[in-house]
Formats: structure tokens, sequence, C-alpha cells
């Protein structure tokens, strides 16, 4: 697997200091994983963060999202995927993630979004993000989805290709919302990969529920 698209700095360092809300950090830690370049990088993340953290004050940290994935990960996802290397299966979904489906590809349960294409919501312990597994037709587009803000899609099978670059197995791509992708699977293989996003705006009025899909916000 030659993994071309990485973690970014910022997006490592807030990982790595535990800022992270956990939608983002099943991407950031299913990188990880695959990755051991960033695994590499995640240890001067980790020294940087800790250097930060020791000008200030311990309750100026928010720790809940961050321990919220410790605790489903339960131990450093370096070490984790060291482990998972020797094992002789080689599964399609490495561990963080697939602790959160409950298994491999099998256990997922795919909803059909048309077209062919489907999707799998991941539950977490946070609301301020979407996470979904996407499966994707060879040769075809990733169905329309908007999102105004920040998208993480990691590519676990297959791949896919938009304006900026092709995406394989292992790749990131970050994606903010100035960006216009409209990311299509390459004609070879389905593909398969988590997607992150910033949740939908929620309204609590029931008139602005009413007419959210009207106006389409
Ligand atoms: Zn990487």
């Amino acid at each position: 697997m030659t993994i071309r698209h990485h973690i970014s700095d910022d997006l490592l360092l807030s990982y790595a200091m535990g800022s992270l809300a956990e939608g983002w950090s099943i991407a950031v830690a299913t990188h990880l994983a695959l990755c051991p370049d960033c695994r590499r990088r995640l240890v001067e993340a980790e020294e940087i963060g800790g250097g930060l953290l020791e000008g200030t004050q311990p309750q100026a940290i928010e720790p809940s999202s961050w321990e919220s994935v410790r605790a489903r990960l339960s131990e450093r996802p370096a070490e984790k995927a060291g482990r998972a290397a020797v094992q002789a299966e080689k599964p399609i979904i490495p561990r963080p993630l697939r602790d959160y489906l409950g298994g491999d590809l099998e256990a997922v349960k795919w909803r059909s979004l048309g077209k062919g294409a489907s999707q799998c919501l991941i539950r977490t312990g946070e609301n301020t993000t979407q996470v979904r597994l996407l499966k994707i037709p060879a040769g075809k587009p990733v169905p329309e989805h908007s999102h105004g803000g920040r998208e993480l899609t990691l590519v676990l099978s297959g791949a896919f290709e938009d304006e900026t670059g092709r995406f394989g197995p292992g790749d990131l791509e970050d994606a903010d919302g100035s960006v216009t992708h409209q990311p299509r699977a390459t004609p070879d293989a389905d593909c398969i990969c988590l997607a992150v996003t910033d949740a939908p705006l929620r309204f609590s009025s029931w008139v602005v529920r009413l007419v959210q899909p009207i106006l389409g916000i």
C-alpha cells in the first residue's frame, strides 16, 4: 500500500493534544493504523503537544472528546496498529474503525443512497460530526452530499479521483467547504471509504424543521 495523502500537521497536532472531536479522531486513528509514516509523526506531535500543554493550566484542556475515543481505542492507535499488522487475517477495515462497526466489512449494514451507492452511519458519543461508510460503485460519482465545513475522507478499498488527485487505500482527503469537488470511484473497483463531516445544522423549532426540507437548509 502506497499512501500519498497524509494527515495535515495541524490535524495531527490537534489529535495529539486531544482537542479533536471523536468523529474526526476516528478518521485520523484509522489512517494512523494504516500509515507508519504518520505514526512516527504522531510521536513528534505528541512531544510538541506535551511541551505546549506544560505551559497551560490543566483545567484549560477539554478532555471529554479525547477520552471517549481513548476509552474505545483503550490504547494508543499506533500500538494497536502494530498488533493488527502481525495478525494472519488481513481485514479491510483496520482496528479503530472495526471496533465501531462491530466487525470487518461483512458486519456493515448498508443502506441504499440510490444509483448503486450505499452508506452506513456510524454512531459516536458526540453530535458535532457525522461519520459514515460510503460504498461507491466502480466508475460512479459520490452522491451529492452537502457539507459547509470540513470533510475528511479515508479510502479503505478501491480508489476515487477528483480535481485534486487520486486517492487509494489509506489516503486521507482533507477538504474544507471552499473546495468544490465531485469525487468519482475509479473504473476498476467499487470504492469504500470513511467520510466524516460537520454534523448538519439542527434547529430546535418545529416550524424551522418543517420548512428545512423546502428551503434546503
Ligand atoms: Zn500518513
